[in-house]
């Protein structure tokens, strides 16, 4: 499952983080997910809460996370921006994403794929 390796390097990071800096207990972790990034959210929600329950660094941790724009770039019209809303319909194995200018799929993803610890308050 995807979401749970994401969430174990996420939670092995912060870790390290908090090790570094010799904390006793992270109070919130800030995630930023771009808006291609395929991660079901309450999927990863979900995973990192299991795998958080059993740290005493992280069992309390509050989890946010922000979707952040997306950018296209289509082949037909040379559209190039964001996009800030993520389709009702698309595969999620292979997503392919309509030009809001044209509407047309020959489109290619230039940022919104990563995911991004933002921020640890400790
Ligand atoms: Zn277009």
């Amino acid at each position: 499952m995807h979401e749970f390796s994401l969430a174990q390097s996420v939670h092995e990071t912060i870790l390290a983080v908090a090790h570094e800096n010799n904390a006793a207990r992270i109070e919130k972790i800030v995630l930023k997910f771009g808006m291609f990034a395929l991660v079901q959210e309450d999927q990863f929600r979900f995973c990192f809460d299991l795998i958080k329950k059993d740290s005493k660094m992280t069992a309390t941790s509050k989890l946010e996370i922000i979707r952040t724009p997306g950018e296209l770039q289509c082949e037909k019209c040379q559209f190039q921006g964001k996009i800030s809303e993520y389709p009702q319909e698309h595969n999620e194995l292979a997503p392919i994403f309509q030009c809001p200018a044209c509407k047309s799929y020959s489109t290619t993803i230039i940022s919104g794929t990563e995911t991004i610890i933002d921020s640890i308050v400790i």
